[in-house]
């Protein structure tokens, strides 16, 4: 678990996560609006050494980014209505990272082994928490608390 007072220390987060980070790990991002996943995912995109700006993918889906690993970075709110609207299989679990923001409204079987990230708003800061679902994201977990 861990705490944030402002944007910068939730960046500096995902930047911890972005460290330890390997092709194929999956990460959701679970927090209301406003709570920070496209922040934290700004960390994560850091240490990836991706230059680009990271701009919220709500109306793309997806978008791709090319640094130390290739990141697909998604929102799938708007994809409720239409979940075969996008293939995941294009880049789940290949070469890259990916990181869905409202990952937890994709049906259960379109994800294997993720990292779930929540983030909850405690007035100003954020608390984040994790949970593993799988053999992969259990030691990234693990690695991410051993430091
Ligand atoms: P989401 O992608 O979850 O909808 P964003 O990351 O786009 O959220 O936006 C988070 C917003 O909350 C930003 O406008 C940011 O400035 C604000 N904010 C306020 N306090 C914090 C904090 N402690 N950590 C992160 N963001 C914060
Ligand atoms: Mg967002």
């Amino acid at each position: 678990m861990f705490y944030s007072q402002n944007e910068d220390e939730l960046i500096a987060i995902g930047f911890r996560i972005g460290q330890k980070l390997q092709a194929g790990h999956v990460l959701v991002l679970t927090g209301d609006l406003g709570a920070g996943k496209t922040t934290i995912t700004k960390g994560i995109a850091r240490a990836l050494e991706i230059k680009q700006m990271i701009k919220s993918p709500t109306y793309t889906i997806v978008r791709e980014y090319e640094g130390r690993l290739p990141l697909y970075h998604l929102d799938v709110y708007r994809i409720g209505d239409d979940p075969d609207s996008i293939d995941l299989d294009d880049f789940l679990y290949g070469d890259g990272v990916t990181v869905i923001e409202w990952g937890e409204l994709l049906s259960s079987d379109s994800l294997d082994d993720y990292l779930e990230v929540f983030i909850d708003k405690q007035d100003d800061g954020r608390k984040v928490s994790f949970e593993a679902h799988g053999v992969k994201s259990q030691l990234l977990l693990e690695d991410l608390q051993n430091g």
